[in-house]
């Protein structure tokens, strides 16, 4: 069997004395939906935050495609394709969609456009973002501001960014939050196409889309993972259903 691409072993993150995550050891293999559940408060949002490099762990090591980037920043790990997304406050709100992603092309989110307005002459630049609104559907809206995007578009739009850098491994902490049952329904076969592109780790809470997209699953509770299995597995484990599912 291939490597995966995404490896942590032993991610272990206290606050005080509380222990956030407890030597979490998962991976994430080429083409699968891995999601995380648990209880609020288990450690999953402070987990994607150590493997996305925002948050230094106490110890433990992140692995991408057999590379240890425990050391490197954020923005580094994202340069090498850990790429983060629904980070929707990002957007640049008064800017287009077409521009938002040129922007994420360059690497210049953040920025503000009118310093920049020359990149969306390069026609490289363009291309590459064009092909990624393409891809996540928005293709029709390049000219659209962010701004007047539904909640479910600008999260599609923060993919598109990432697609445009390549991405190895996509983290997602619960895209499905605020978005109703159509909305859900329409970012789960989203996500379901885009496991072709790169693997995905799945922070989610809604388990109807977790049980309808994930290959495997891991069980976080109180920071340590209880259980890691296929989606069938999972569900009829006893402990799982005792300690998480509430039966
Ligand atoms: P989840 O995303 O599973 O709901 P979190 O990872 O956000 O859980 O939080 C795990 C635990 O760590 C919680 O008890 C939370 O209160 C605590 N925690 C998270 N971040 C911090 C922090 N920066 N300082 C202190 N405690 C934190
Ligand atoms: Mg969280």
């Amino acid at each position: 069997m291939t490597d995966p691409v995404l490896r942590t072993r032993g991610l272990h993150k206290s606050f005080g004395a509380l222990v956030a995550t407890d030597d979490v050891t998962l991976d994430v293999r080429a083409g699968e939906i891995h999601a995380v559940i648990g209880p609020n408060g288990a450690g999953k949002s402070t987990l994607i935050a150590q493997i996305c490099g925002t948050l230094a762990p106490d110890r433990g090591t992140v692995t991408l495609d057999g590379e240890d980037v425990t050391a490197l920043p954020a923005r580094d790990r994202a340069r090498k394709g850990l790429a983060r997304t629904f980070q929707v406050s990002a957007l640049a709100m008064e800017d287009t969609v077409l521009q938002n992603a040129v922007l994420g092309a360059l690497g210049a989110r953040g920025r503000p456009w009118s310093f920049l307005r020359a990149a969306t002459r390069d026609r490289n630049l363009r291309d590459t973002a064009e092909a990624a609104l393409h891809r996540v559907g928005l293709i029709d809206h390049a000219a659209t501001h962010a701004a007047e995007l539904s909640h479910g578009q600008r999260r599609q739009l923060e993919v598109a960014i990432a697609l445009t850098l390549a991405p190895k491994v996509f983290l997602m902490d619960e895209p499905m939050a605020g978005l109703g049952a159509d909305g859900s329904k329409q970012m789960t076969s989203f996500l379901d196409g885009l496991r072709t592109e790169a693997p995905i780790l799945l922070v989610e809470h809604d388990m109807d889309a977790v049980f309808a997209l994930a290959d495997r699953i891991s069980v976080l509770v109180s920071g340590r993972v209880i259980a890691t299995g296929t989606t069938a597995e999972i569900r009829s484990n006893r402990d799982v259903r005792t300690a998480y599912l509430g039966e």
